[in-house]
């Protein structure tokens, strides 16, 4: 079969969150892109992830103009003001919550399949190149100065696409992290030694988050929309699908929050995710360029992956500009070092966060001692008429 070849500046490998705002935004800034994405465009718009966008993300949309795919995706501010938390079913407020934006930005939970969809159509409407079922995506010559990706189109055609730039945005998972020779690139881990239940339910959330630390464990509930939310269980990594039958999700839910669930409703999907904490480094080798989850996992309890692939987004895309319009490549030569910093602040919020968060309840993970360093760490967390308030 033949092949065909192209020229763009950057082949963008993945369509999530990361690889559409990166397309969108050098699509704004005149430099020519392609998008390849493994799944179909049904696929991704209605794949269930995040839910909340940190203050900065926010600014970085308005800043590009890209306020709009922000729109109709919002049930509100993330609670700055305290976000409810339930302690062996006595209500509190963690107070600041997730939103902890250096420069004072004000979150908003925003589901990510709304984003990624507003990110889809703004892409297409001002004339971008998004190559769905793009199979067999391979990368070479990274090294050199004019890598290319191949891939087969979903007619089973061979393609090559020459380029300037690839950016790696194709999740934990994908081709790009897995281009870089193994001895290149270090990889850091914590495992944190259990998982979450992670359950997409037609209910709505009301308030929009709400979570519980419990000795029977961890739960929350988060909005996804007005009429979904995403509920969360701690529970041993041994457990399978099989022990979480519908009616006992509700149950154990209502035993770790204190009181009954509001609303129940259907169970549209499940899935049991490990939680951890990982990060590669160096985050770019000759022309590919690693951007969110390919480089980073960070544990879903943080609620910064998607904020944190997106700020890769901007120091990528701020820095692709430079090249291309000064012929300056200092921004694209610090790439992984500028993001590197940025990542270790957000895994050290998000290490302490899960920890305290896990600790504080079900004892049976990290023992009785770390439960009560853990209980000391939420009181100072957390604002509560009756919080034992002792000083020095
Ligand atoms: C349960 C859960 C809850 C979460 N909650 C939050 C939250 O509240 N807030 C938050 O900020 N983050 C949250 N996250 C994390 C967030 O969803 C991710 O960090 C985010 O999706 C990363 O975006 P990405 O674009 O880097 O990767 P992805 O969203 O994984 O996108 C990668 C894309 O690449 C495509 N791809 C894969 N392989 C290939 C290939 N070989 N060729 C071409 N394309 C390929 C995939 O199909 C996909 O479209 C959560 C994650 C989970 C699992």
């Amino acid at each position: 079969m033949s092949e065909t070849a192209e020229k763009t500046a950057v082949v963008i490998v993945g369509g999530g969150v990361a690889g559409l705002a990166l397309g969108n935004f050098l699509l704004r800034s005149g430099i020519e892109c392609v998008i390849v994405e493994k799944h179909s465009r049904g696929y991704v718009e209605r794949r269930q992830r995040a839910g909340a966008l940190d203050g900065r993300g926010v600014r970085m949309f308005r800043e590009w103009g890209l306020e709009e795919v922000m729109g109709g995706s919002s049930a509100g501010p993330l609670e700055s003001e305290g976000m409810p938390l339930r302690i062996e079913g006595e209500p509190r407020a963690w107070k600041g919550g997730w939103d902890d934006d250096e420069e004072g930005g004000e979150g908003v939970f925003c589901p990510q399949q709304i984003l990624v969809r507003n990110l889809i159509g703004t892409f297409l409407r001002d004339g971008g190149d998004l190559r769905f079922e793009a199979g067999d995506v391979s990368l070479e010559d990274l090294d050199s100065e004019h890598p290319r990706v191949r891939y087969r189109d979903a007619a089973g055609s061979a393609k090559v696409i020459n380029c300037d730039f690839v950016a790696g945005c194709d999740g934990y998972h994908g081709v790009s992290r897995a281009s870089i020779p193994a001895d290149v690139l270090t990889c850091y881990s914590h495992e944190f030694g259990y998982a979450w239940l992670a359950v997409l339910a037609e209910v709505p959330a009301d308030p929009p988050a709400v979570m519980a630390v419990h000795s029977r464990g961890f739960a929350a509930q988060i909005t996804r929309g007005p009429d979904a939310s995403r509920l969360y269980l701690q529970c041993p990594l041994t457990d399978t699908l099989e022990d979480w039958p519908d009616e006992r999700i509700w149950s154990e839910l209502a035993a770790r929050f204190g009181e009954p669930v509001a609303v129940t409703g259907r169970i549209a999907e499940k899935q049991l995710v490990p939680l951890r904490c990982v990060v590669f480094s160096p985050m770019s080798h000759g022309r590919l360029f690693l951007l969110g989850d390919a480089a980073h996992l960070v544990s879903p309890m943080s609620a910064k992956g998607m904020s944190l692939a997106l700020r890769d987004v901007e120091v990528f895309a701020r820095a692709v500009v430079r090249q291309v319009e000064k012929g300056d490549s200092s921004g694209l030569d610090g790439y992984s070092d500028t993001c590197l910093k940025h990542i270790w602040n957000v895994q050290e919020f998000a290490v302490g966060v899960t920890g305290t968060m896990h600790d504080a309840g079900d004892a049976s993970y990290a023992g009785e001692f770390r439960k009560q360093l853990a209980r000391r760490e939420l009181e100072r967390m957390t604002e509560s008429p009756v919080a034992d308030r002792v000083s020095g």
